[in-house]
């Protein structure tokens, strides 16, 4: 028989032993768990707490170095299940944010491609505005 191996999924936390990579699939998120290097026999020997804390430093580790940061000072009131959400949380925030940034530089360009036009199209309007001599 083969031996069982210890994977977590990155998305939630969520834990479990498979023999098989094929098979660990995170039953709440349908994501791919990842293996954790530990035994399965050195595993079931920890406590709760430690396969928790041992967990969570694996999720913040494989997070991105933005995410981690965020991550860090929370480590050691969370347990992993909010390490995980939350990190998940963050990334995808991060997506967003990208974005929305991208959509705001698009904008301005856009808006300043419109004035350009605008003043080009009727220079002598701006002359008299700015030396304020016309009637
Ligand atoms: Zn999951």
């Amino acid at each position: 028989m083969r031996e069982l191996s210890v994977y977590y999924c990155p998305k939630c936390g969520y834990y479990g032993y498979y023999q098989l990579q094929r098979n660990a699939v995170c039953p709440k998120c349908r994501e791919d768990m990842v293996t954790l290097s530990i035994s399965y026999q050195d595993f079931m020997d920890l406590s709760c707490e430690a396969r928790d804390e041992l967990l969570s430093a694996h999720i913040i580790a494989a997070a991105s170095p933005y995410v981690r940061r965020l991550l860090a000072p929370h480590k050691t009131n969370n347990n992993r299940e909010i390490i995980a959400r939350m990190g998940d949380r963050i990334t995808e925030l991060e997506i967003e944010n990208e974005k929305l940034n991208k959509t705001i530089e698009w904008m301005h360009q856009t808006i300043w491609e419109l004035m350009r036009k605008t003043k080009g199209l009727d220079p002598g309007n701006k002359e008299s505005s700015e030396t304020g001599i016309d009637p």
